[in-house]
């Protein structure tokens, strides 16, 4: 009683477009029929606690691979289908469904975007890799009998009775020549581990062994040695309070395969106003730039999706690792249609709340930890803060500005202890460079000031949006490098401007360089004759460009020499004395002040050396006369 076929009368135009298009993620159709094996298993159960079907004790899922046949089976035990409803969800439904996602992704205009994990293809993926696919199923239903359902091609089949004589279904692929990579148990694990690690049926993996590997009596299709594949309750699943450190930690380490302990973590765990899983780590970090590289893995369901979707998890967010599992996403769109879907946004607007709740539960409750933690989750809070004003908004009390000395203080406690309270600009002054800058930062804290210390690759970025933000409406902030100006180092009296102006024309004459910039400043200490500073905001320019722009072109910087006017040195200068000895002094102080910031270039080290023993050398002949 065989029956012959055609599916639709599209079929023929699409599914060549259906094997060529998804060439490159080939091995979806794994996932595709695995789950729908679940997806068969899960409706059993439900009729079977319904007392509309059989009690089951036993529910799986068998992949078996026979490499010499070249086939892949996969055997579930759940509904079966009849004869009948192969008809309807086979031919019918499912290949609408194959169509429908074909309209809306037509390879040409959404290509490169691609559809997120392919969702929506469904049972016709199988040819992707196939020259034929057979289906042998046995409906749960009473009085049932098997049917068997074959198609060459995907557009044409034929329907027979079959000899399964067990409920369930067994999906037979027999593979194409050029995927028969599939075979090997390797691969097919490694596949089987991407997509079906965490689905919620058992699922097993075997092989058949070629018969010269077979013992005497053993039966053909049993599987031999079948290995379990899948965690069925993933820790998501769990309630928060049923879960253990030492589970959180394993599960860390088993999906991401990262030994370094995470810091902390964030269980997801809502049902209202989203149904919404997940578990979000904050790794350690191990250097500023692999950093960069976390890992959120999306599901549906407990079936994997794909890795990093920034449609839909908010992209700051992939700098932590974890897995969000999303049973109401619409995945069968494109992506961009999911940038801009009402219920995308607010599950994002939601996780993001929820982060940056759990950094200011951390910093409240647990604070000389979090300080701990700082270094290590500092850039993924600032990139936060830059990227995303709710999240600003609420992990503002949180932020920490690290010091000199090693101490944490938060922007509020900065400004108290350092800031002039009258005045509505807050200027904090940082480092960028601990070592290099030893000597300037000894002239803030010397006053009792504090240092702050922001020295990696975002800190440029993050000041500037800061400044920029309304971090408190009430004052302003200004971050200023030690060496950006002398306004935190001097007292307020005005400096004589002719005074100011015949020191700068002496410089600029000694120095040879008639751009010279000379700023005549009375600073608190009179240890310093004078000191180079370099403007902030441009500065900051030409450092973000250098890290990111091309080499060899130097953005300007605008320099200054401030000089101390409570400095004996400049007080000599100021008299009229003689020329040789002045401009000496003169190449002396804007070496040192130079010496101060950063090393002396080569050709001026070793000018700056032979003045300085021409001057210790003239010192001691004075002192002999
Ligand atoms: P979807 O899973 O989204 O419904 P598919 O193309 O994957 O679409 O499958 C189409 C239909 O075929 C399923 O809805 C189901 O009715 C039927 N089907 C596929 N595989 C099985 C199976 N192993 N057991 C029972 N029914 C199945
Ligand atoms: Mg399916």
């Amino acid at each position: 009683m065989a029956q012959k076929g055609t599916i639709s009368i599209q079929a023929e135009n699409i599914m060549p477009v259906i094997k060529r298009w998804l060439y490159s993620d080939k091995d979806i159709f794994l996932r595709e029929i695995v789950s729908n094996a679940c997806d068969a298993i899960a409706k059993h159960r439900v009729l079977a606690l319904n007392g509309e079907a059989e009690p089951e004790e036993n529910y799986r899922v068998d992949v078996v691979a026979d490499e010499k046949e070249g086939t892949i089976k996969v055997v579930d035990n759940g509904v079966g289908m009849t004869g009948d409803e192969v008809i309807k969800y086979i031919a019918q439904v499912a290949f609408s469904g194959a169509e429908d996602f074909l309209k809306k992704y037509k390879p040409e205009q959404d290509e490169s975007s691609g559809i997120i994990g392919h969702f929506g293809l469904g049972f016709y993926s199988a040819f992707m890799v196939s020259k034929k696919v057979v289906i042998d199923t046995l409906s749960y239903q009473d009085g049932a009998t098997p049917v068997r359902w074959e198609s060459d091609d995907g557009m044409t089949y034929e329907m027979s009775d079959s000899n399964r004589q067990v409920r369930g279904t067994t999906i037979t692929l027999y593979i194409n020549e050029e995927d028969h990579e599939f075979l090997h148990l390797y691969t097919l694990r490694q596949t089987l581990e991407k997509y079906c690690a965490f689905m919620p049926v058992e699922i097993y993996l075997s092989e058949i062994k070629p018969p010269e590997e077979k013992k005497e009596g053993e039966e053909d299709e049993k599987p031999a040695e079948p290995e379990k594949i899948n965690e069925i309750h993933p820790l998501w699943t769990k309630k928060p309070s049923d879960c253990t450190e030492e589970e959180y930690k394993e599960f860390y380490r088993d999906v991401f395969h990262d030994f370094e302990e995470p810091l902390f973590w964030i269980h997801l765990n809502a049902e209202y106003p989203f149904n919404l899983k997940g578990i979000l780590y904050f790794p350690k970090l191990k250097n500023e730039f692999t950093s960069n590289e976390g890992v959120i893995k999306l599901y549906n369901n407990q079936v994997f999706v794909a890795d990093n979707i920034k449609e839909v998890i908010p992209e700051f967010l992939m700098l932590l690792k974890g897995v969000i599992d999303c049973p109401d996403l619409p995945l069968n769109v494109s992506r961009s249609f999911l940038q801009n879907d009402g219920y995308v946004r607010k599950m994002q607007a939601y996780i993001t709340r929820k982060v940056a709740d759990r950094l200011v539960s951390e910093f409240t409750n647990r604070r000389e930890e979090y300080e701990k933690y700082w270094d290590d989750i500092h850039p993924f809070v600032k990139y936060g803060c830059i990227r995303d004003d709710k999240f600003f908004d609420k992990v503002k009390p949180a932020l920490i500005i690290k010091t000199v000395g090693g101490k944490g203080k938060t922007i509020s406690e900065y400004v108290a202890d350092n800031c002039d309270a009258d005045k509505e600009e807050k200027t904090i002054y940082y480092s960028s460079d601990e070592k290099r800058q030893a000597h300037l930062i000894e002239m803030y804290t010397s006053q009792g000031k504090d240092v702050a210390i922001f020295d990696t690759l975002i800190d440029n970025n993050f000041l500037s949006f800061m400044e920029y933000s309304q971090f408190d409406k009430d004052m302003k902030l200004r971050f200023m490098r030690v060496d950006a100006g002398v306004d935190g180092l001097t007292d307020d009296v005005q400096a004589d401007e002719d005074a100011r102006k015949s020191l700068e024309e002496k410089f600029r004459k000694a120095l040879g360089n008639e751009e010279l910039t000379v700023e005549l400043k009375s600073f608190k200490t009179d240890s310093v004759p004078a000191m180079i500073t370099v403007e902030e905001q441009s500065r900051r320019f030409a450092d973000i460009s250098k890290t990111w722009g091309s080499r060899g072109f130097e953005m300007p910087v605008k320099r200054t020499l401030a000089l101390n006017s409570r400095h004996p040195l400049i007080a000599h200068l100021q008299k009229n004395n003689s020329d040789e000895l002045d401009e000496m002094i003169c190449r002396q102080i804007d070496d040192l002040a130079e010496m101060a910031r950063s090393p002396l270039e080569s050709g001026r080290m070793v000018a700056f050396l032979e003045r300085s023993n021409q001057l210790l050398t003239r010192l001691v002949e004075n002192n002999q006369n």
